[in-house]
């Protein structure tokens, strides 16, 4: 569950603490804030119409999607004006009457949707691989419609990841809670809200689905992703010691289980390597790159966007380290012109990672410039 927090005082009630109300199962630390809630907090008004829409959990997820998909509609105005859905071919839903949105890699024309038109195709897909009971390996190749794009195959980013988060937890929040499914819907939420820079939230959901992870046995490797995913946000928020020993961990766990070509293992690889960076160990953090590079570009390939990052990564701890040479300025720079080339040809100039880079090149060469001096 999302809500783990009293409704009234926000006492933070983990996944069982405290109270429910008897009928739309909204939360409370105890009785004194249930009563209060019901007498002065309106609760009186609203509890029906809660348990209508399918209980606390249910009717939470839902207003913050309407609330998510104003907010990316807000965001793309710009970039969609005169556009149309290349689901419905509409430029207002029929229904909603919400705008378009584009956040992934598309260009041109391509790739405005509504956003409740990729939560539509992304639940019908998947309601199909499921109700035929195909393999497991389809099923989770299907759920990545609910976080990547279905004609650029790249990750959503920012408001509208975070928006098709919450499209995806309202659909799936309703299943039992040891339900696998429902705990993925809890993954694809907690990385939206993060995307989208909302890492406090992030915080809560990832630790909520960390626990039911564990609680609800699930396999090793899903348990060690999900753990990375919550040492990201520790690290977002700038716990950096406690996100080191978890991406430690989950490196070394990943490295164990699947082994070093593993697209999981090059993720905590990355993501450890930034911990190293972030906290000054430059030497770790390049003999770390320089072993898991080239197989990420043996395996992933030259413009897949971790290959860029970790080259991105590379790049920047050369530069931060006051011992570095010339010639190692030189590489930082020849590192992120090549990388930037590619990302800019590959996802755009709009892309996150494009810009990233882009903006690490003129550092780099900031830098290139003041040591040569
Ligand atoms: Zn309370
Ligand atoms: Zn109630
Ligand atoms: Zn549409
Ligand atoms: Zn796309």
């Amino acid at each position: 569950m999302i809500l783990t927090q009293c409704a009234v005082c926000a006492t933070d009630l983990g996944l069982s603490l405290g109270k429910k109300c008897g009928r739309c199962s909204t939360r409370y630390c105890g009785p004194e804030c249930q009563v209060q809630h019901w007498k002065e907090g309106g609760h009186d008004n609203i509890c029906k119409k809660i348990k209508k829409a399918g209980g606390a959990e249910q009717y939470h997820a839902n207003k913050k999607y309407t609330e998510a998909v104003a907010v990316a509609a807000e965001a793309c105005a710009e970039d969609t004006k005169g556009q149309t859905c290349f689901i419905c071919t509409q430029a207002l839903h029929w229904k909603t009457k919400e705008g378009l949105v584009r956040g992934c890699a598309c260009r041109g024309t391509a790739g405005f949707a509504h956003v409740s038109c990729l939560a539509e195709q992304a639940k019908l897909l998947f309601a199909e691989a499921e109700e035929n009971n195909l393999d497991a390996n389809v099923i989770s190749e299907r759920f990545k419609r609910w976080s990547s794009c279905s004609l650029c195959e790249q990750q959503y980013h920012g408001v509208v990841y975070c928006a098709l988060g919450w499209a995806c937890w309202k659909t799936y929040v309703g299943r039992p809670e040891a339900d696998q499914i429902r705990s993925m819907a809890m993954g694809v939420l907690g990385n939206g809200l993060s995307d989208a820079g909302h890492h406090e939230d992030a915080l809560s959901v990832k630790e909520a689905e960390f626990t039911m992870m564990r609680r609800f046995s699930g396999s090793a490797r899903n348990i060690l992703l999900v753990q990375g995913n919550l040492a990201n946000t520790y690290a977002e928020l700038g716990h950096s010691e406690k996100a080191i020993r978890m991406r430690q961990e989950v490196y070394s766990g990943c490295l164990r289980l699947e082994g070093e070509d593993d697209e999981g293992t090059l993720c905590a690889a990355y993501n450890y390597a930034v911990s190293l960076v972030t906290l000054e160990r430059l030497e770790e953090a390049k003999a770390l790159i320089n072993r898991s590079l080239p197989v990420a570009r043996r395996v992933l390939g030259d413009s897949h966007n971790l290959t860029l990052e970790m080259r991105w990564k590379y790049a920047e701890a050369l530069c931060r380290d006051d011992s570095a040479t010339l010639d190692d300025l030189r590489e930082a720079v020849s590192t992120l012109e090549d990388a930037g080339r590619i990302a800019r040809r590959v996802m755009g100039g709009a892309h996150p990672t494009t810009r990233t880079i882009e903006t690490a090149l003129q550092h780099a060469r900031g830098v290139l410039r003041a040591r040569s001096a």
